[in-house]
């Protein structure tokens, strides 16, 4: 086991419980301070949402979820299955009080919420990347402008009056209005249909399955039992004791649930602001053209990466069961939107065909702290969670080794 000085009576020991971005990272940051770790994971390192994502660290681009104008965009998808978000017309009565929440939200106040509560977030995002990848997590983070592409200046004026929130929030973003041969430059695989671009500077973008395992890697050489168990059952009264499905009991003197989409199986005791599984896929293309770096579609809802020297397309948001199988019409209507902006991409060869499950809160703000004597939540970071997954484990080991909520995660307070 690693770690500096331990700081007062905090635990000795913890299980974390999901082996994802925020789980892994929580557990990384745990063992700085000195403490135990044991993970366990239903399926393994980084099996859920962390694996096929778009891999961005970007804090410039974390725009809340609950716009205005998603309530009339998805009142509109619930009658086009091809639409980016997408909500399957089903009895489904959790489903529906989410629904109920997130519309709730969706206007400037719930806007400015969250852009405050994540503030503190987006500030320290990169630096926890910094701190981990300084102190042996092996994977590379590459700098990068992430180039947004339009059919039309008014689009970009939208998305930049959306970053201007977060600016006038106080974080920092220089942006740039690419068109004509510039344009081009910065994204040969830009056709005909993009004819302004908004290049975001200094943002950054990982492999998130080769990071994921990296840090998997780096937390079991600190000295980290990973075990492969489902837990399905936790016990408070007095000390807390998970079950196990082959009906063991785990216990340590503190847990930390970080399961991200699937948190409600274990947390709804606790946790009442609704979550569900905002589900996104994504797939792998061959490239004919350079990609020098990100490419985001807005208007389609698609962010492309480099990876593996073609590019990983992503994109929707579909609200079905974490477990649902892969719905093939989600991906062909992917293809269709980002092939119009995109040439050069041989889309018919797509591979690695993924979904995975946001952990979306109804009120658009994580949840992470915590919720009885010992058991503590971590996650709900819907479409940031790879970029503020680091700097959560590191604000929420202040407060499981020093017993003081960090003012930065009040706003995240799952009992809230
Ligand atoms: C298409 C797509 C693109 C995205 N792009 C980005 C992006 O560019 N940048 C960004 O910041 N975010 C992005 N995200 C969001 C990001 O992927 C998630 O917010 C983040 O991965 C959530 O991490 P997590 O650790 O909370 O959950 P997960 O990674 O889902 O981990 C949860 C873990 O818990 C385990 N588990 C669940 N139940 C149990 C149980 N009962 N017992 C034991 N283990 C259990 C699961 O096996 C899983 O490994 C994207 C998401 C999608 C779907």
């Amino acid at each position: 086991m690693v770690g500096v000085d331990r700081i007062g009576e905090g635990p000795r020991s913890v299980i974390v419980v999901g082996a994802g971005i925020v789980g892994l990272s929580t557990a990384w940051f745990l063992q700085e301070r000195g403490v135990e770790v044991t993970v366990v994971d239903r399926a393994g390192v980084a099996a859920g949402s962390s694996w096929g994502n778009a891999g961005w660290v970007s804090p410039a681009l974390t725009i809340p979820l609950n716009q205005p104008g998603t309530l009339t965009y998805g009142l509109r998808s619930l009658f086009n299955p091809a639409a980016p978000l997408h909500i399957p017309l089903r009895a489904d009565l959790r489903l529906a009080r989410f629904l109920a929440t997130f519309a709730r939200h969706c206007n400037h106040a719930g806007v400015e919420r969250v852009v405050r509560g994540n503030h503190d977030l987006n500030i320290e995002s990169l630096e926890a990347f910094d701190v981990l990848v300084a102190n042996g997590v092996d994977a590379p983070v590459t700098d990068a402008a992430i180039t947004a592409l339009f059919e039309n200046e008014a689009q970009a004026r939208e998305l930049r009056a959306e970053i201007d929130v977060l600016e006038r929030a106080g974080l920092p973003v220089q942006t740039e209005l690419l068109t004509g041969d510039a344009l081009r430059d910065a994204v040969p695989l830009a056709g005909p249909t993009a004819t302004v671009a908004l290049a975001v500077e200094q943002q950054r973008f990982i492999d998130p399955g080769r990071f994921v395992t990296a840090l998997g890697r780096a937390v079991v050489e600190r000295g980290a039992t990973l075990r492969t168990e489902r837990i399905v059952d936790i016990s408070t009264a007095g000390r807390v004791v998970l079950r196990t499905s082959a009906g063991e009991a785990l216990t340590a003197d503190a847990v930390v649930l970080a399961t991200g989409a699937w948190l409600p199986d274990l947390a709804r005791r606790w946790v009442r602001v609704p979550l569900r599984a905002g589900r996104g896929y994504s797939f792998t293309v061959p490239l004919e053209r350079p990609m020098p770096g990100p490419i985001y579609l807005p208007t389609v809802r698609v962010a492309c990466t480099p990876y593996h020297g073609g590019m990983r397309v992503a994109g929707t948001m579909e609200f079905r069961g974490p477990d649902d199988p892969v719905v093939p019409a989600r991906v062909r209507s992917i293809v269709d939107s980002a092939s119009r902006f995109l040439h050069g991409a041989r889309w018919s060869e797509r591979s690695d065909v993924w979904v995975g499950p946001r952990p979306v809160t109804a009120d658009g703000l994580p949840v992470v702290g915590q919720v009885a004597d010992g058991l503590y939540v971590a996650g709900g970071h819907g479409m940031w969670g790879l970029a503020h997954g680091p700097v959560t484990g590191r604000m929420l080991t202040e407060q499981i080794t020093t017993g003081k909520q960090p003012d930065a995660l009040r706003a995240f307070d799952p009992l809230r």
